[in-house]
């Protein structure tokens, strides 16, 4: 039996980014006194620890920094999604984002692959960003790579 999709669970520092992932919108915080973006969301900068931070829309493209496919799942949840892809993206706007590689050819991911920001549905309400590889990325054919 399939279990219910992990929904996320957002607190103050997050909620309005999961507001916007659940409107297909991937945001960050950008920090106004030192002008650094940062992602996890936090209230303060990790750079320079100002509290003097705005939201910015990511454009949602990104290249696969590193990755990994996953054959055992870490938590019943994704049990009957294995094999899937784990990866570290850079995002256009400097930062690096853990997230999936989804779509048919998520296990052909190689490093330095184009990707694009997608939204996966969880539960009613709840969206996680994503990403796909793009069009044309990467070598045809290939089996994918494993613990790169
Ligand atoms: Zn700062």
């Amino acid at each position: 039996m399939a279990l219910n999709p992990l929904i996320p669970v957002s607190n103050p520092d997050s909620a309005f980014y999961w507001e916007s992932a659940a409107k297909d919108r991937l945001v960050l915080r950008k920090c106004n006194a030192c002008g650094k973006t940062h992602f996890m969301p936090r209230y303060m900068c990790p750079s320079c620890w100002s509290t003097d931070l705005e939201w910015i829309e990511a454009c949602g493209a990104g290249v696969v920094h590193s990755y990994s496919v996953i054959h055992r799942a870490s938590v019943p949840e994704f049990r009957d999604r294995v094999p899937y892809v784990l990866a570290m993206i850079d995002l256009a706007e400097g930062v690096q984002m853990i997230t999936n590689i989804v779509g048919d050819d998520a296990l052909c991911v190689q490093i330095g692959d184009p990707v694009q920001v997608c939204f996966e549905q969880r539960g009613e309400s709840a969206k996680v960003p994503q990403f796909r590889r793009a069009p044309g990325s990467g070598a045809k054919g290939s089996s994918g790579g494993e613990q790169k």
